[in-house]
């Protein structure tokens, strides 16, 4: 059985990831996990794929594509390019490495292991000691509001790349969901220190997994600092639709608009050195947060655990 963690990061994919390795470098073996976003999650071609949790885990163990930031580095695409020549859907990319991740979840989840028992056995076979687990063990499934239609999560991010115009969003099976028993255990520890909200994007990274009854309110009453890392770097997103919802959806493209999307659950909030510093009476920490390099990763990691340290007297 695995210790708890003593830090408890909240991530969606390859934003999350950044600072989950960060985090995962600057602690002691053992201490972090990683509580991923599955409302990407999706069945494909009778697989059962869940991008978030596999980017966290390939980049802790690294492996990660460094170019496209999704899959593993050095893949073959044998298996896309017979797929296609058999007429197969070939708009999400599965590489021959990656493919053998979403087979062997595919047949133990049918044989009834549940999703966060596998994504630990899968950390612990690559070598990754940290724990890095789903929200939950039960589907839920982001759907995107636009005004296409609703869609679900992949057709609107990967099919049609983030284009149409975004009205909002819903948490399909959330409503019935548990948060993973792993994930629940380490929010309500003594040993917990610090929960981070790494910048991923806050409506269809974070959001869904507040959505599952009970994780915010047992995120908020953790007993430790709660502090997230602004996703929006001088009213831009790094990379993806975030700043792009945030418009659609008549919300100021800042990084206090962030903090303010997180109102009431957060203990401090850490935003660039180029943004402007006040966001109402909420501990602020401004820094250098862009993670270009691997040595920025580790940098903004310490700084976030150092801030978390020295706000712990102001959790409720
Ligand atoms: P996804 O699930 O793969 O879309 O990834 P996430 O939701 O975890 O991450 C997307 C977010 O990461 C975007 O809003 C980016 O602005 C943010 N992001 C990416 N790189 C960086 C970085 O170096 N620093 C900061 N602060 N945010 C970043």
């Amino acid at each position: 059985m695995s210790a708890t963690a003593r830090v408890v990061a909240i991530s969606g994919g390859i934003g999350g990831a950044k600072l989950a390795l960060g985090l995962y470098r600057a602690l002691p073996a053992d201490s972090l996990m990683v509580a991923c976003n599955t409302g990407d999650d999706f069945e494909h071609l009778g697989l059962s794929i869940s991008p978030d949790l596999d980017t966290v885990l390939y980049t802790l163990a690294g492996i990660a594509n460094p170019d496209t930031g999704w899959g593993r580095a050095g893949e073959t695409w044998t298996f896309m390019q017979a797929l296609e020549s058999l007429g197969g859907e070939t708009w999400f990319r599965l590489g021959d490495a990656d493919l053998a991740t979403h087979v062997e979840r595919t047949c133990r989840l049918a044989a009834g292991e549940k999703l966060s028992a596998i994504s630990e056995d899968f950390c612990t076979r690559l070598g990754v000691r940290a724990r890095v687990v789903p929200m939950s063990d039960e589907p839920v499934r982001t759907m995107v509001h636009t005004d296409e239609g609703i869609l679900p999560f992949q057709r609107y991010f990967v099919q049609n790349r983030c284009e149409p115009r975004v009205t909002g969003f819903s948490f399909h099976g959330a409503g019935d969901a548990h948060p993973s028993l792993p994930l629940w255990e380490a929010l309500l520890a003594d040993r917990l220190e610090a929960v981070v909200i790494c910048p991923s994007n806050p409506f269809i990274s974070i959001d869904p997994i507040l959505a599952v009854p009970g994780l915010r309110g047992a995120i908020g009453d953790c007993g430790a600092p709660v502090v997230a890392v602004s996703p929006i770097i001088g009213g831009r997103a790094v990379k993806g639709p975030t700043a792009k919802m945030m418009a659609e959806l008549g919300i100021p493209r800042s990084a206090r608009a962030v903090a303010e999307h997180y109102e009431g659950l957060l203990t401090g909030f850490v935003l660039d050195e180029s943004d402007e510093g006040a966001v109402g009476d909420l501990p602020c920490l401004t820094t250098r947060i862009l993670m270009e390099t691997e040595e920025d990763k580790t940098t903004l990691a310490r700084q976030v655990l150092d801030f978390a340290g020295a706000i712990a007297d102001k959790v409720r």
